[in-house]
């Protein structure tokens, strides 16, 4: 049987480390990171999400600034609250909730983050720093899954790496990510033909794909490491709902040697990495050499 990775403990022991780091910033430097985070819309796992990001902030020490704005924003109204947040010395993270109204566009309000506020990490200069191996800010779901990966393997230096997926947001970066880590990476998609026999050669497989269970046990090589990303709302008993990766656990965990649940997995990694993000980014306004990890 795959051994579970934890990752809500993980996560809470990073939301630790995070948390005495701030004490320690404020402290010894007078500095309080403070994080933004943008709304457009009432979309309510979005305003789930805001309200999450923004009660952990806090419970980290850090300041947080929550922006509403109405689902009738206007591109132009969006990018000077962008430009407010970028001139104000209080604020070291921003984060814009994705998805956008219509008529914004998103590359547009991205790319108009400072990059050195950008704690998502999808500006461009942070994607270009990420492919070319320079200091930056790093995508958090992607950065909590090598901190899971590291965790439980160690080096991973020579290991055949699979991921499923090729968003800008998860799968291309992680696969950035496992490349610096010296694995030999192999990014797969909708396209990619024989996916079973790809994914079987994988020592760690990252499923990032948003279909309920695609990847089963038969799909594993025996002992590999398996990092579920998906999060799947499917239809439950008695009418209700329930939550189930991109992997079908119960096949998966009895060919692997370790494996991510979901939920408890990658999702609450997410959050701890957009806070640690934010600190990086605050050390980084004061040239602070703080070592978060
Ligand atoms: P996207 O929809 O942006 O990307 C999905 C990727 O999967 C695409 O590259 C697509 O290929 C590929 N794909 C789709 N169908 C197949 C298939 N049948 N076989 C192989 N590849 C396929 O999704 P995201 O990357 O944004 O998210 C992926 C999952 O991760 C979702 O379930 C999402 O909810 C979850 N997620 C979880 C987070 C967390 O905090 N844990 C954070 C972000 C996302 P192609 O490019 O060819 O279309």
């Amino acid at each position: 049987m795959a051994e579970k990775i934890d990752g809500k403990a993980f996560a809470q022991d990073l939301r630790d480390r995070v948390g005495k780091a701030v004490a320690q910033l404020t402290k010894d430097y007078d500095l309080v990171p403070g994080l933004a985070v943008v709304l457009v819309g009432e979309d309510p796992a979005s305003q789930v999400y805001v309200r999450n990001k923004g009660k952990q902030t806090l419970e980290a020490g850090m300041h947080s600034f929550e922006h509403k704005l109405p689902v009738t924003t206007s591109e132009t109204e969006l990018l000077e609250l962008i430009a407010t947040l970028n001139a104000d010395p209080d604020v070291h993270g921003i984060l814009v909730q994705l998805p956008l109204p219509k008529q914004i566009d998103s590359h547009a309000v991205i790319n108009a983050i400072d990059p050195n506020k950008d704690v998502d990490g999808f500006h461009l200069i942070n994607v270009g720093r990420l492919s070319t191996g320079a200091a930056g800010l790093v995508p958090c779901t992607p950065l909590g899954c090598l901190m899971l990966l590291k965790d439980a393997l160690g080096d991973l230096s020579g290991k055949n790496a699979v991921v499923v997926g090729r968003s800008n947001i998860v799968g291309k970066p992680m696969a950035a990510l496992l490349l610096a880590e010296s694995c030999t990476v192999t990014v797969a998609h909708s396209r990619t033909q024989n996916l079973e026999a790809v994914c079987r050669e994988a020592d760690i497989l990252v499923a990032a794909v948003g279909r309920p269970e695609m990847v089963s046990g038969e799909w594993i090589k025996p002992g590999a490491v398996v990092i579920d990303v998906g999060i799947n709302r499917v239809d439950g008993e008695a009418g209700k709902t329930r939550l189930v990766g991109d992997v079908d656990y119960s096949s998966a965990e009895k060919v692997a040697g370790a494996i991510t649940p979901v939920p408890g997995g990658v999702g609450p990694m997410t959050i701890a990495c957009l806070l640690r993000n934010t600190v990086q980014a605050a050390c980084a306004s004061r040239d602070i050499n703080f070592d978060l990890d």
